[in-house]
């Protein structure tokens, strides 16, 4: 998380982020632009995302399970036939001008998001001009909805509509990733890009990290009687970024050992258990364990998208409870938060949870009947505030479209 971001929001803009109104948000971001600019503007959004399962497989070259959901990034933007660009952040309450064509970053890091999305464009022989525009948006910031990623790609997917520049989206995805990489210093994979571009209401993706290939799968749990909710710790512990390096490179060992038997595995994610176990006595347990949380999570992605195709929650559900079982025995990236809050779901007899993310705090997803999803986020929220002094945050969120263009609601 951005820790210079200014606290809150005017009290009006407070009001539209906590309803979370679609058409709302689509208002006041245009209203906004009319106000600070004058005239209209074209709006573009983009979705943050979940990931059902499939966790810590990306950098393994396994598959990822993510859909986007329900709340977005809004952007509204014009030409405005000058090469300076002048941005403002309805969150922060900040006005950043920036020239694409110049080397000098934004000062603030929310304006450099799109900054390094004007500049990856270019670099890939795009045009950008000049923009006015304002973002607004209702993705909790770090939360592991991918905040970022829905900001990269509302200013990708508008800046290649306005300006003509006929990118596919799988382009957009990687002008978003390398704006990550090469402007805000976050080496992260394309998933989240991916998701908030290829989405697809009532369904998930399943992305392949070693081929990028992707295929969707039916996920639709309000029409089956389910809903989506998150909890969220409101905790990072600090061990993350050492924890995941060291996991990776646990990951690595076991892969070349398994290599140097079976040359065809590029990655952990090509093995399968009965290969590690011919290498177990030759690396360290640790590695071994994090070697079959990995290569089993492989397994359980399968079983989860054969549960949908089948339109088996349950069997998806129990799915996500293993996976968090792994993560917390066998993966060790887990913490007391988010176990107490998988075993509150497991008490309450809610379908599926597991933390999400990279670990250590963070969000639990959570698949539960709707008749029991009031009474157990309300439980657990207690008896979690009771244990650790903070209540839960809670999203509700539905599997919705990727980015795309909104058409520009009437303002008065
Ligand atoms: P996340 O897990 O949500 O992606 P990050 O720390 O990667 O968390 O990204 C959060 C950053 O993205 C914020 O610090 C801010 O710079 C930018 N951002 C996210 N949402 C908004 C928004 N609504 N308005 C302006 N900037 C935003
Ligand atoms: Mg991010």
């Amino acid at each position: 998380m951005d820790g210079r971001l200014k606290k809150s929001a005017p009290s009006i803009n407070m009001a539209v982020f906590m309803d979370g109104n679609y058409m709302n948000m689509e208002k006041t971001t245009v209203s906004k632009f009319a106000e600070l600019f004058g005239g209209e503007a074209a709006l573009y959004k983009a979705p943050g995302r979940v990931n059902l399962i499939g966790e810590h497989t990306d950098y393994n070259g396994g598959f990822v399970l993510p859909g986007a959901i329900d709340k977005a990034i809004y952007l509204a933007i014009r030409p405005n036939g000058k090469s300076v660009c002048n941005v403002y952040s309805l969150k922060n309450d900040e006005m950043e001008s920036f020239s694409p064509s110049e080397e000098t970053l934004p000062r603030r890091q929310w304006a450099r998001y799109l900054y390094g999305v004007c500049r990856e464009m270019l670099k890939r022989g795009g045009r950008v001009e000049g923009f006015d525009a304002v973002v607004a948006g209702d993705v909790p910031l770090g939360a592991g909805l991918s905040s970022s990623a829905a900001l990269c790609s509302a200013t990708a997917f508008a800046l290649n509509d306005i300006f003509e520049n006929g990118f596919s989206l799988f382009d957009l995805a990687l002008i978003g990733q390398a704006t990550e990489h090469n402007y805000i210093g976050v080496k992260c994979g394309i998933m989240d890009q991916f998701a908030s571009l290829f989405g697809r209401r009532g369904n998930i993706m399943r992305l392949n990290c070693k081929t990028l290939e992707h295929r969707y799968f039916p996920f639709d749990p309000e029409s089956a009687g389910y809903s989506l909710v998150l909890l969220d710790t409101r905790v990072k512990h600090e061990l993350a970024n050492s924890a995941y390096n060291h996991r990776r490179a646990s990951c690595e060992n076991a892969a070349a050992a398994i290599r140097r038997r079976h040359p065809e595995v590029e990655y952990l994610s090509d093995a399968d258990m009965m290969w590690l176990e011919e290498v177990r006595s030759g690396i360290p347990e640790e590695d071994f364990r994090r070697a079959e949380y990995v290569i089993g999570e492989m397994q359980r992605v399968l079983t989860f998208c054969d549960a949908l195709e089948a339109g088996d929650y349950k069997l998806a559900g129990e799915m996500m409870y293993r996976t968090h079982d792994g993560l917390s025995r066998l993966y060790e990236v887990s913490c007391a938060e988010l176990d107490y809050l998988v075993e509150a779901a497991r008490n309450a007899g809610v379908t599926g949870s597991r933390m999400m993310g990279g670990g250590f705090g963070g969000c639990t997803v959570n698949l539960v009947d709707a008749s029991l999803r009031e009474e157990f986020v309300r439980e657990a929220s207690k008896g979690f505030e009771e244990r650790f002094g903070h209540a839960p945050k809670v999203y509700d969120v539905v599997i919705s479209d990727g980015a795309g263009k909104v058409p520009t609601p009437q303002i008065n």
